[in-house]
């Protein structure tokens, strides 16, 4: 595979760049073998119970619920909510559909709310406008998206004036922490995950978070089916199999102690993109530096306008015109595949997702909805093409960067040179 493009004498990756991999470190095959020496392979045991205390010593919850996914984790949250068919819940708009598809488990019908550029989440002043344009809903959901904390004071307080419930998506941002306090404290019914590409991992495996005692034992009785205190099986409740495995959670506890190593591992590379693209018509991801410290999960980019070439993305593939000093998401990680490295899209935004096409957006300004159907009517808007919401502005102009804390600072350089070749 050792083939030379002649246009930038770059050689491809032997190794794969990966956007973000599982990284062992081997006491993970301790706890695992010791489930299995003991005989503890269902989805009781030490490694679940030690698991639990180890994410509520490092988040400062007061009770964790160990489950298989961070989707059931938000399932269980959205329950808990209180959320029944019909009700409005107004959700983050550009995130990965399992912040959202909960809601829609339990008959609900997510609203989405448009993104800021401060911190590529919820927009606190979109939100105040949903609450007048739908002043019943009671539950929120919000996400920290790639690991960066959303302006939560401010959410917070729109949310507590009109009564309604945060539940807190924190699946991409476990260690994150927003004015000295750990994401996931801030809603009332919070998720993380273990999913195979997050900060740490169980190859899968997720949390439900919460300081409400009672909330936490309804979820364990839901996760395990339900079952009343009877010599029988007794169900009073529809029931779930949710559960945490005893064997997941040994790769879990083995990889907390490696969380803020993954971190400062994944600040690094972050701050290593940032010095190397200072000359290109590119920022990356912002964070409030003054009130927040993200995980750095996933580092991106977002191209400023004037360095854009022309790109138009249909619904399922994408072309664009190549132009001297400019690039595009679709050129940058097309070339980064060339060269066996993965970046990947921003998160496709909930609102330009078919499948809830129909559902309400909002926005600060204007009719978020309006805007949406014109671009995808006509594949482009305006004569700038530059969409008028914020998440589709950012989808349109951003990707993520290959964020493998496995990859080297060389094998980072050369990833930073072939981006910069783009914008030649
Ligand atoms: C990964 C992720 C989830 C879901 O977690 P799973 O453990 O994969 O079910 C939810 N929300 C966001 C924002 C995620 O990135």
């Amino acid at each position: 595979m050792a083939f030379q493009t002649e246009s930038t004498g770059i050689s491809p990756f032997e190794r794969k760049i990966w956007l973000s991999s599982p990284t062992m470190h081997g006491p993970e095959l301790e706890y695992v073998t010791g489930a299995y020496k003991t005989n503890w392979m269902s989805t009781v045991g030490e490694n679940i119970n030690e698991v639990e205390r180890l994410a509520c010593e490092k988040i400062g919850c007061g009770y964790a619920v160990g489950l298989s996914a961070g989707t059931a984790a938000l399932h269980m949250a959205v329950k808990l909510a209180g959320v029944k068919a019909g009700d409005r819940v107004f959700c983050s708009d550009m995130t990965f559909d399992a912040t959202v598809n909960p809601v829609a488990y339990e008959g609900g019908i997510p609203v989405f709310i448009d993104t800021e550029y401060d911190t590529w989440n919820m927009d606190p002043a979109a939100l105040e406008k949903a609450f007048a344009l739908y002043p019943d809903v009671k539950v929120v959901v919000i996400a920290h998206l790639y690991g960066t904390p959303g302006k939560i004071d401010e959410l917070k307080e729109i949310c507590d004036r009109h009564g309604a419930v945060i539940i807190e998506d924190a699946a991409e941002s476990l260690g994150a922490e927003y004015k000295g306090k750990q994401t996931g404290n801030f809603g009332r019914y919070n998720c993380i995950s273990f999913n195979g590409n997050k900060i740490i991992t169980g190859s899968s495996g997720g949390m439900l978070l919460t300081d409400d005692k009672e909330a936490a034992d309804k979820v364990r009785k839901w996760s395990t089916q339900s079952r009343e205190n009877a010599p029988w099986y007794q169900h009073e409740e529809l029931g779930y199999n949710y559960r945490m495995s005893n064997v997941i959670a040994g790769v879990v506890r083995g990889q907390f102690p490696y969380l803020e190593e993954h971190i400062e591992q994944k600040k690094a590379i972050y701050e290593r993109y940032r010095e190397g693209f200072k000359d290109l018509p590119v920022v990356m991801n912002p964070y409030d530096a003054e009130n927040s410290e993200p995980n750095f999960w996933l580092s991106c980019m977002l191209i400023e306008p004037e360095g854009m070439c022309r790109q138009v993305r249909g619904e399922r593939e994408a072309i664009y015109i190549s132009e001297p000093g400019k690039s595009c998401p679709t050129e940058i990680l097309e070339t980064l595949a060339e060269y066996n490295a993965e970046g990947r899209p921003i998160w496709k935004p909930m609102h330009m997702q078919p499948i809830y096409r129909m559902n309400g957006f909002v926005t600060r300004e204007g009719n978020g909805r309006a805007v949406t159907n014109a671009y995808i009517a006509g594949g482009a808007l305006g004569k700038d093409d530059r969409p008028l919401d914020v998440g589709m502005d950012i989808f349109q102009r951003g990707l993520c960067l290959p964020s493998d804390n496995k990859m080297t600072a060389e094998e980072q350089e050369q990833v930073i040179e072939i981006v910069k070749r783009c914008f030649e």
